[in-house]
């Protein structure tokens, strides 16, 4: 659909419209300012639109509320949305990134059983998840002969996969191959530590998978990023956005080496306020994904300690819709 709107000025637009809580945004060359109220168009969730996305693609929903009749001229904000795909799924491929986060080791413990239980409902779903592991979550695993445990998850199709917070992360987990970032002046939760390289990172998540780490989720990749590590499952800007829900691969290049990002939202993450997703953003997503879209979710130790009883809910509504959740290298790797 297309929708017209009179500009103040015939100079040339400046920038793409920007939509903000239903009104129009439209800069034109001569420094006039257009505002548009009432449009009935919103970005995504609550989200602006467009947002700088690496992919390209913006999204944005025609909202509830009723479009003012447009008077006469151009420049408009032009929303599309495709159908479900006749055959298969609405979606290319869908996935949940679960973020092992860098946590104290009684704060693990009081988690693990959580995650044994959540991991038992995705295996009655037939869920495929990708765990990313932090170190305090391997160092966990090790100390308490959880090995077989973890290796049995993989055997069974889930993803072991890394999660690395460096030195430009509030909780830093003591590895970087760029040591001089690390601050000690007391920002940081995890009071600056150094413990070693990424290379020693990695030697020391290796027991957990036998097949080998294919993806992440990460900070400072652009000094971290591990070799033998092809896939990155993140946030398309600086921050958490529930706009990331829907997302194409794009290939990038982090710390020399060749990669391909794919986002993802956090489902039900109280500390991303507006840019968490929730159930109904997911059935949304599932109803407007473009040809060719990924559906990736972020669950964290928030999802499952607050939200447990809205995680069946949601493989209930995938299944509903004929999507399977896989692995995010099984994913990538097929695309
Ligand atoms: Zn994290």
């Amino acid at each position: 659909m297309a929708q017209e709107y009179a500009l103040a000025s015939d100079a040339r637009v400046l920038t793409s419209p920007v939509i903000r809580d239903g009104v129009i945004y439209v800069a034109q060359e001569d420094g006039t300012l257009n505002i548009i109220e009432n449009s009935g168009v919103n970005g995504y969730g609550t989200a602006v639109w467009p947002r700088y996305r690496r992919d390209n693609n913006g999204s944005a929903a025609l909202g509830s509320s009723t479009a003012v009749t447009p008077s006469e001229t151009v420049y408009l904000p032009t929303v599309t949305a495709s159908a479900p795909e006749e055959s298969g799924g609405p979606v290319e491929g869908a996935f949940i990134a679960f973020h092992l986060e860098v946590s104290r080791m009684n704060r693990v413990n009081t988690l693990w059983p959580l995650l044994e239980r959540f991991m038992a409902l995705a295996d009655q779903y037939g869920v495929k998840v990708t765990l990313q592991f932090s170190a305090p979550w391997a160092e966990y695993v090790y100390q308490n002969n959880l090995l077989d445990t973890v290796r049995a998850w993989e055997a069974n199709g889930h993803e072991i996969a890394l999660h690395h917070h460096g030195p430009t992360h509030k909780f830093f987990d003591g590895y970087t191959d760029d040591p001089t970032a690390v601050r000690a002046d007391g920002w940081y939760a995890t009071e600056g530590m150094y413990l070693g390289s990424m290379d020693d990172l990695m030697t020391f998540l290796a027991p957990l998978s036998q097949q080998g780490m294919t993806s992440a989720g990460m900070s400072d990749e652009a000094t971290d990023w591990p070799a033998g590590v092809l896939y990155f499952a993140t946030d398309s800007g600086e921050t958490p956005s529930a706009d990331d829900l829907l997302s194409t691969p794009v290939e990038v290049t982090h710390n020399g080496y060749p990669a391909v990002e794919i986002y993802n939202a956090g489902y039900l993450i109280e500390h991303f306020g507006n840019a968490a997703v929730d159930l109904d953003d997911v059935e949304t997503a599932l109803q407007t994904a473009a040809s060719g879209e990924y559906l990736g979710l972020v669950f964290n130790d928030e999802t499952f300690e607050k939200d447990f009883n809205q995680i069946e809910p949601l493989f209930q509504l995938l299944q509903q819709y004929g999507v399977t959740i896989e692995t995010v290298s099984d994913l990538m790797d097929r695309r």
